[in-house]
């Protein structure tokens, strides 16, 4: 089968490397893709949004099946061009369309989903221009710290969490008013604040059935003990050693169920990977968000552990008898820890040689934003490569991450030395 890939990341890279042990696959396309993919598959010079270049190659290369990496695309509508255009519409696209694609671009549509098939999550109301002053109300009844949420897509910046209600309100009134984030902010969801601790449950659907995949608990800020900024993410563990038996059945039931159960109630098709952002309050699941694809660097913990052909899971997602899949599951942990270039996720430089690949043992890098010139490796992002480790559990895996990480350098690289250590 010749498969093509949508995505440039350490997500894709990690696809890629697991389809690539498939007897299946013939030919394997990344478009845009980065150097780590480069060594492993034939990358296409193709932003992931330009549909009409997508399908040029598609239709030449012979593709038969297209593996979506980031939500841009699947909020844009991909799957539904594939699906109205006559030479596409019988190939496979792994992501859902652009409807159920709305539960990761709209925060007010993935909330009404919940309250309508009775998901736990937080109690919100969303708000627009118009309604401002019932905002201001609606903060008043709630204590801080106040959850102020853009309704669409913001790049992962659009959700504020602050402790004074004076500047919850100026912040609200930034959003609607003065378009904060731009067109993504007209609406903003406000919500309960939960107090707990967070982890990711990945599920992979063919409409009918689903498949829950391991668990992961990825590191979001810039700094050591989960301080400064956002980022895409600095490192992963999988599975989630608090996530336990008691609480996934919980997370089965009450969430994952449901949750496919009401893309068929709601006429959402839904052929891929849900991200359930959750957070575990006391001992009850509680969903933050949904993503409509896989997360990154969860993907890199995640696709490791999973010992099926993947192809051939892929196959059954599109047949949708993903319900005859077996899925083998390494009982091993695997964590994976993200170099960053120094400066991210504020400016950071680009250009910069990677070097040390050769001496990595026992563990796998991802690249992430690199690209290769004339045989060298270069940094091309900010997020720069994750380096996957498996061990009997996730401190030894972790062990294994570091060792490999240090014969890797970069001008100014940097990466957290604490993954985990709140576990
Ligand atoms: P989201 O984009 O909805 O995942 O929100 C980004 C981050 O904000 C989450 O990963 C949480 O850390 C935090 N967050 C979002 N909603 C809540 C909430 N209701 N209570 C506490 N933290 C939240």
């Amino acid at each position: 089968m010749n498969i093509l890939i949508l995505g440039a990341g350490g997500r894709e890279h990690t696809l890629a490397w697991k389809l690539k042990q498939s007897p299946k696959l013939k030919n394997l396309y990344v478009a845009p893709g980065n150097a780590g993919t480069a060594a492993i598959a034939k990358n296409v010079p193709i932003g992931v949004n330009d549909f009409e270049a997508i399908k040029k190659c598609v239709l030449s290369e012979n593709i038969e099946m297209v593996i979506v990496g980031p939500e841009d695309p699947l909020v844009n509508g991909v799957h539904d061009f594939f699906l109205n255009d006559a030479d596409l519409k019988t190939i496979p696209v792994i992501g859902p369309q652009k409807a159920a694609a709305t539960l990761e671009g709209s925060k007010q549509f993935a909330k009404e989903f919940m309250m309508r098939h009775n998901i736990p999550t937080a109690a919100y109301e969303s708000f627009t221009a118009q309604t401002l002053e019932k905002g201001y109300a609606f903060l008043e009844t709630l204590k801080p710290p106040y959850v102020l949420k853009a309704d669409g897509l913001a790049a992962g910046k659009g959700v504020l969490i602050l402790n004074n209600l004076q500047e919850a309100k100026d912040e609200l009134k930034t959003m609607l008013i003065d378009s904060k984030f731009g067109a993504a902010s007209t609406t903003v969801v406000i919500e309960e604040f939960l107090d707990g601790i967070e982890l990711s449950c990945f599920v992979l659907t063919d409409g009918k059935g689903f498949k829950v995949l391991p668990t992961a608990k990825d590191y979001k800020r810039i700094g050591e003990g989960d301080n400064g900024l956002n980022t895409g993410g600095m490192g992963a563990i999988s599975p989630v050693p608090f996530a336990d038996k008691l609480f996934m059945a919980r997370v089965l039931e009450r969430i994952v169920k449901p949750t496919v159960e009401g893309f068929k109630l709601d006429n959402l098709p839904y052929k891929g990977f849900v991200f359930i952002g959750l957070i575990k309050v006391g001992d009850e699941p509680k969903v933050i968000e949904y993503n409509v694809r896989m997360g990154d660097p969860e993907t890199e913990v995640v696709i490791p552990r999973i010992k099926n052909d993947l192809v051939e899971v892929f196959e059954a997602v599109a047949n949708q008898n993903l319900d005859s899949i077996d899925l083998e599951i390494d009982e091993r942990a695997a964590t994976t820890v993200m170099a960053v270039s120094g400066g991210y996720p504020e400016a950071y430089g680009k250009g910069m040689e990677i070097t040390g690949f050769e001496n990595i043992e026992d563990a796998v890098v991802f690249h992430a934003g690199t690209e290769l010139k004339e045989d060298r490796v270069l940094t091309n992002g900010g997020r720069v490569m994750a380096v996957t480790a498996y061990g009997a559990d996730y401190k030894e895996a972790l062990k294994k991450s570091y060792k490999n990480m240090e014969k890797l350098q970069f001008d100014k690289m940097y990466y957290r030395k604490d993954i985990g250590f709140d576990l």
